[in-house]
């Protein structure tokens, strides 16, 4: 099975949105599961909601910095490669099938962007948003997961606040929100 890991990785780490504040889960087993495995080709079935509830939260906590990359390993665990030559040279490709195979494609995916454009997959800088967001921006400065969803909102606040706050604090540059390093 070919997946585009990155689509994969974006759709598993944003499946937990906060709608209208509340904590959603696009992979619970409320019914909303099936359309999900079905928008991203991964086999659904009982084995396969576990392991790709357990990727993602590890997914996430991993990408939100709560824990270090080493907690991926189970998602790895027992995965080979097996390889294989044309004239073009040789190949090697992930054996593994099902919902194991499209966790690994993003546990990949993941672990491509973290090495090629380090800093650029983050959470929404919107606390109140559980949404991540991959940066392809020339500056790499977005924060938002999107500027409509979150964007808006926040700077909102935050010119609320300055206006509120006037300008008693005069030492270091802008301490506002930044979340994570
Ligand atoms: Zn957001």
């Amino acid at each position: 099975m070919r997946v585009d890991g990155e689509a994969l990785l974006l759709s598993l780490l944003n499946s937990t949105p906060v709608v209208a504040g509340r904590p959603t889960d696009e992979l619970g087993d409320d019914g909303r599961a099936g359309p999900w495995f079905a928008a991203n080709g991964v086999p659904d079935g009982d084995a396969d909601r576990r392991e790709v509830r357990r990727a993602r939260d590890l997914l996430q906590a991993v990408v939100r910095g709560a824990e270090p990359p080493s907690a991926l390993g189970p998602v790895l665990a027992g995965v080979v490669s097996r390889a294989s030559v044309d004239d073009s040279g040789v190949t090697w490709e992930v054996d593994a099938d099902g919902a194991r195979g499209a966790v690994v494609a993003a546990v990949l995916a993941w672990d491509a962007v973290r090495r090629g454009r380090p800093g650029r997959l983050r959470a929404c800088a919107n606390d109140e948003c559980a949404r991540f967001l991959l940066d392809r921006s020339k500056s790499n400065n977005a924060r938002w997961c999107s500027m409509a969803a979150c964007g808006n909102k926040l700077k909102a606040r935050r010119h609320y606040r300055r206006v509120r706050e006037g300008a008693g604090e005069g030492s270091t540059g802008d301490g506002s929100a930044g979340a994570a390093g």
